[in-house]
């Protein structure tokens, strides 16, 4: 290196893509500076405060003074807690030591693709797709082929696997409830994914970040419940969804002896163990009564189907998802097919604030997600916004 010169970020992020989500919230915040009003459809969070008696379980560790190192994969009492609750709810065969705390499902699943990915793996995944996967991949110098969901469920999943799959896969990135569709995938599906991924030998990472968020009478299957699936399975949780954590950063995955040493090491090295009262807190989540639940999810179903209402309304095409907290529909035809510019028009003209289905991989072009867990006075509000413009779409629009 020369005097004066300077070291450039390491190659592997040259492959690395950034958010596009993130662009869409600051062409967002920069409307909001200018004095606008934006209706905010863009994110993908829970619209209700953390329950009180999680917080107040932070509060007493704090008074407690557990403020201190916790061991690196999490305190006993927690990783009791996730045991349990992964062999009761999710019929997982958890061994007592199979559960690591991570700070969030982001971490978990960073941790989880660190753990088996070597430079020149290739991952299975279907698309569309919850966006920071496919980077996650790439910084680890493997490479992700996409497996289009809507074709594989209508002509067989197998098929469409196997067509997908060469030497080099190591695994299947999993994820139901599906960010962005929605959809859940059916007990014989995840049957059929799984018999696949054990007959070629492969690894599976199963990202169930919103498995409580269903709204209909459909299952969700965790894969790990399956046989002969928890020896190859990293299953994936969050705090995040379920009980409107977000910004606490808590999560945990469930991960079978062969890969623990790997997976403990990341997580040592990578945060040495989540915030200590942050993980007593996490213990009383995991004690809330199903009733919590219960009256969470009428919230939801009250937001979706007030959106879908107001979406067709004004002319969009689209299905009642059963699960998480997106509506995915495809953008209507008097705003052509291309999603960002959709996207841009809409936030531009209308001010509504989606994102352009592009960036969850080419099989969502030609939609935009809406989240559906806002104030319900955003839904009116923007709702009455899509209609005034799709009854007078501006030809600054971008048509
Ligand atoms: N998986 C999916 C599919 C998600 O949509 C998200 C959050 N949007 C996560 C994992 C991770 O969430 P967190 O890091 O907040 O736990």
């Amino acid at each position: 290196m020369k005097e004066g010169s300077f070291p450039s970020a390491a190659r592997r992020f040259e492959a690395v893509g950034f958010s596009e989500i993130v662009k869409v919230r600051n062409r967002v915040l920069e409307l909001l500076a200018a004095g606008h009003r934006v209706w905010r459809f863009e994110g993908g969070e829970p619209y209700m405060p953390t329950p009180q008696p999680i917080k107040d379980a932070m509060a007493a560790a704090l008074a407690r003074n557990e403020t201190r190192y916790a061991p690196s994969s999490g305190v006993p009492e927690l990783r009791q807690a996730i045991v349990e609750k992964a062999r009761a709810r999710n019929g997982i065969p958890a061994d007592n030591d199979s559960a690591i705390v991570v700070n969030g499902g982001m971490h978990g699943l960073f941790s989880a693709f660190a753990t088996l990915l070597d430079p020149g793996d290739e991952v299975l995944m279907f698309s569309p797709y919850w966006t920071p996967i496919r980077d996650v991949v790439t910084y680890h110098g493997a490479s992700p082929r996409l497996v289009p969901a809507a074709r594989a469920r209508r002509e067989g999943l197998t098929a469409a696997l196997a067509a997908a799959t060469t030497p080099r896969t190591k695994l299947l990135y999993w994820n139901s409830p599906v960010n962005p569709t929605g959809e859940v995938f059916s007990r014989p599906e995840v049957e059929e994914v799984c018999a696949f991924v054990r007959e070629k030998g492969l690894a599976m990472i199963s990202d169930e970040a919103y498995e409580d968020l269903i709204y209909e009478e459909v299952e969700h299957v965790s894969p790990a419940s399956l046989p002969g699936m928890f020896e190859r399975t990293i299953s994936v949780f969050t705090l995040s969804k379920t009980y409107s954590m977000t910004g606490w950063r808590a999560g945990y995955v469930l991960v079978p002896e062969r890969w623990r040493v790997a997976m403990k090491t990341i997580v040592l090295y990578s945060i040495n163990g989540v915030s200590t009262p942050t993980q007593w807190a996490a213990v009383e989540a995991l004690r809330l009564p199903d009733a919590f639940l219960a009256e969470a999810r009428q919230g939801y179903r009250r937001r979706r189907d007030a959106l879908v209402a107001g979406l067709r309304a004004s002319g969009f095409e689209i299905d009642t998802p059963p699960a998480a907290l997106y509506l995915f529909p495809k953008v209507p035809d008097v705003l052509g097919s291309d999603s960002r510019a959709a996207s841009r028009a809409l936030l531009d003209v209308a001010r509504v604030a989606t994102v352009p289905g592009l960036v969850f991989g080419p099989e969502g072009e030609g939609h935009l997600r809406f989240s559906f867990s806002v104030a319900e006075d955003t839904i009116a509000g923007g709702v009455e916004a899509l209609r005034t413009f799709a009854a007078a779409p501006a030809p600054a629009a971008g048509r």
